[in-house]
């Protein structure tokens, strides 16, 4: 039985065995009352009776007596009248209201004194004298006033009702609330945090449910601590403090729903340290100990908080990678927790030199869970070691190859430029109409001496990602704006178009930079145009806005590349200052579909309305040529009239065609 019921009913059951009781007493003490004031009225009836007779010697004394009883009557509060009979005749009343017909009805009696003195409407008594020798008798009858009566013991029953019947009922509720406050909630709360051990119920009033409270409070805390303990303990490798096999199973778990989910890679790391049986060997167990607890926090300090290192066997340590934004990114991780493990170790004063192999495996390709991923990068990290140790390897091959190639261009693309090994080209770009040459795009080449000739998209994604775009295209526009002086001296004047990638353009300081190199070398401005891409409009915002207009503004022209290849909206082409469109080569292969031919002409079309001049890109055949200037287009590029030529090349062509 819940508490709270129980002591509802222990009191319920207690109020009603003091209502019995106080019942019980109250009838008892009613009759005892009634009785009383019923002796009282018979002893005073029959003494009455007696002082009556001692003064009478006929039956007509008993006029003289009058005065007596009208006081009695007067003094006596529960009687209305008295009267005195003869046989059945009425002789004396001290109220006339009363005749023999109402006395003698109803009057029976009764058996309790409460009764008869509620419900009797007499009390009588002979008067007995003698006239001589013979015996006479009158009856002295009291009428009760029963109304006086009522009116009393109602009076009496009211004032037991309150004290006894409201105060009990007052006091019960009160105990009730008490018990309740401080036993059955206390006792409630309790039962709660011993099922849930959710909130820690606060001080008890009651010591001995205080007591109670308290231990098991102690206990559970203990219990959750050693709890947290154990599941540590079975998570964490004791020696490195790093996770543990089993740990990284769950983590792994989670992390490939969540990669699922998201559509996302992740990088599994298997680390191998090379020769620490070595180490382990010849300088002890404690040294080896103590070295892997290095590494361990060697690697902890360069991976991110949310990147998972664990230790899953001797010297083999397992790292998942997530959220790199590139394989560069990803390799630079993985070459400085390289770095980190190699520089030199003092460990109880034995300088310690060490490297490490890692195998990686790439979650989904090589591998959709923990085992497959473990067993590929552990292939992978073998063939590291293969290979002569201190070194990566993925387990993809051309991976491997690829990102070998990436890393090699992404350290030699620097060294490059400071050993001249670029080289600008330009492609010539024609005016439909006339069939003149009207200017040059810039391309820019890089005259590997170790791998020949590298052309720019191999190249310049990786320096818009690695941040080199930005000295490189200094290096370029300088190049250019040079190229432009010399041929102008040498009669050339023709408009050079000069390719900015959008990091270049939204880099600080831009604008100002690029007109203070035309200052100082005093170029025309218009003898200039700077090709940008759809890529600038992507995120557009007033920024990229206020940079073309500066630009714009200036005088130098801007061509949009690639155009209909990139996502925006047709919207900016109004917004923005664009001069020229470049159509992309892939819609000029399309050129005798109906379907591409139409959009070729449209873009002309829309150019025209615009104002905004169209160049088409990657024209190879005379036909093409042909279909451009029937549908109105400017001008065009390509192999049909050039390659990207030397500028010594181009100078050339561009003379024989003068001439
Ligand atoms: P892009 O700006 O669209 O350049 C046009 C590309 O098409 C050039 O390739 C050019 O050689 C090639 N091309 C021109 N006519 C024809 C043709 O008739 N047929 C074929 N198949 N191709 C033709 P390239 O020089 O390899 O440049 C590739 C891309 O690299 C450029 O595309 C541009 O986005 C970038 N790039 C080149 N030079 C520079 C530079 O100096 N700075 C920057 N930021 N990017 C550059
Ligand atoms: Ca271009
Ligand atoms: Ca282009």
């Amino acid at each position: 039985m819940v508490i709270h019921r129980f002591i509802l009913i222990i009191t319920l059951l207690f109020t009603l065995s003091i209502y019995t009781l106080f019942g019980y007493y109250f009838f008892k003490q009613e009759e005892a009352m009634a009785s009383v004031v019923l002796k009282t009225l018979n002893s005073n009836l029959s003494e009455t009776s007696y002082q009556l007779s001692k003064n009478m010697s006929t039956k007509e004394d008993i006029v003289v007596s009058r005065p007596i009883l009208d006081r009695i009557a007067a003094s006596q509060s529960y009687i209305s009248a008295i009267v005195v009979l003869d046989a059945a005749k009425v002789v004396l009343s001290t109220d006339p209201h009363y005749g023999v017909q109402s006395v003698y009805a109803n009057n029976l009696s009764f058996e309790s004194d409460y009764k008869t003195l509620t419900e009797k409407k007499f009390l009588e008594q002979e008067i007995r004298f003698y006239v001589g020798n013979h015996l006479e008798t009158l009856t002295l009858v009291y009428v009760l006033d029963h109304h006086e009566i009522q009116t009393h013991f109602i009076q009496n029953q009211k004032d037991f009702l309150t004290y006894f019947g409201l105060l009990p009922i007052f006091l019960l509720f009160v105990m009730f609330m008490l018990l309740r406050r401080f036993i059955s909630v206390p006792l409630e709360r309790l039962r709660q945090f011993a099922y849930y051990q959710s909130a820690i119920p606060s001080a008890f009033k009651v010591r001995e449910l205080e007591s109670i409270r308290y231990s098991m409070v102690q206990t559970f805390a203990r219990l959750e601590a050693e709890k947290n303990e154990l599941y540590l303990i079975a998570r964490t490798d004791a020696l490195s403090g790093l996770a543990n096999r089993n740990s990284l199973e769950e983590y792994l778990e989670k992390l490939i729903s969540a990669s699922e989910r998201a559509n996302k890679e992740f990088a599994f790391l298997f680390l191998d340290v090379d020769h620490f049986k070595s180490v382990n060997d010849s300088l002890g167990h404690n040294v080896g100990d103590e070295l892997l607890q290095n590494v361990a926090g060697v690697i902890q300090k360069v991976v991110r908080p949310n990147d998972i290192v664990a230790r899953i066997g001797g010297d083999e340590f397992v790292i998942v990678l997530q959220d790199y934004s590139s394989y560069l990114e990803l390799s630079n991780i993985i070459e400085r927790i390289q770095k980190q493990l190699t520089r030199p170790w003092l460990i109880q004063n034995n300088p310690i030199h060490i490297s490490s192999s890692i195998g990686i495996a790439l979650y989904p390709n090589d591998g959709k869970d923990l085992v497959t991923l473990m067993k590929h990068s552990d292939i992978a990290m073998y063939q590291a070691k293969k290979q002569g140790r201190a070194q990566y390897q993925f387990f993809t091959q051309e991976l491997n190859q690829s990102i070998q190639y990436t890393i090699m261009l992404d350290k030699e693309m620097k060294w490059a430029l400071e050993h001249d090994e670029y080289e600008l080209y330009y492609q010539p770009k024609i005016d439909l109409k006339s069939g003149k040459i009207v200017g040059v795009e810039a391309l820019i080449r890089w005259n590997s001496a170790e791998r020949g000739m590298i052309t720019p998209d191999k190249f310049i994604p990786l320096a818009e990602e690695n941040g080199f775009i930005i000295k490189l295209g200094e290096w370029i526009i300088d190049e250019a704006l040079n190229q432009h002086l010399r041929w102008k001296e040498k009669g050339i004047d023709i408009v050079i178009s000069i390719n900015i990638s959008t990091k270049q353009l939204l880099y600080s300081d831009f604008v100002n930079t690029l007109i203070e190199k035309f200052e100082t070398k005093h170029i025309d401005p218009a003898s200039i145009d700077i090709e940008i891409t759809e890529y600038m409009f992507i995120d557009a915002n007033k920024e990229s806005h206020a940079i073309l207009k500066a630009i714009s503004d200036y005088g130098i022209t801007i061509s949009l590349d690639d155009f209909g290849t990139g996502y925006s909206s047709l919207s900016y082409l109004k917004k923005f200052p664009i001069d020229y469109l470049k159509i992309d080569k892939t819609f000029l292969d399309d050129y005798d579909t109906e379907d591409g031919a139409t959009f070729i002409e449209t873009i002309v079309k829309m150019g025209q309305i615009l104002k905004i001049k169209v160049v088409a890109e990657g024209v190879e055949q005379e036909a093409q040529v042909d279909f451009l200037k029937e549908i109105g287009c400017d001008q065009y590029q390509g192999y049909c009239f050039s390659k990207p030529l030397q500028a010594a090349a181009f100078e050339r062509i561009h003379f024989s065609s003068v001439v």
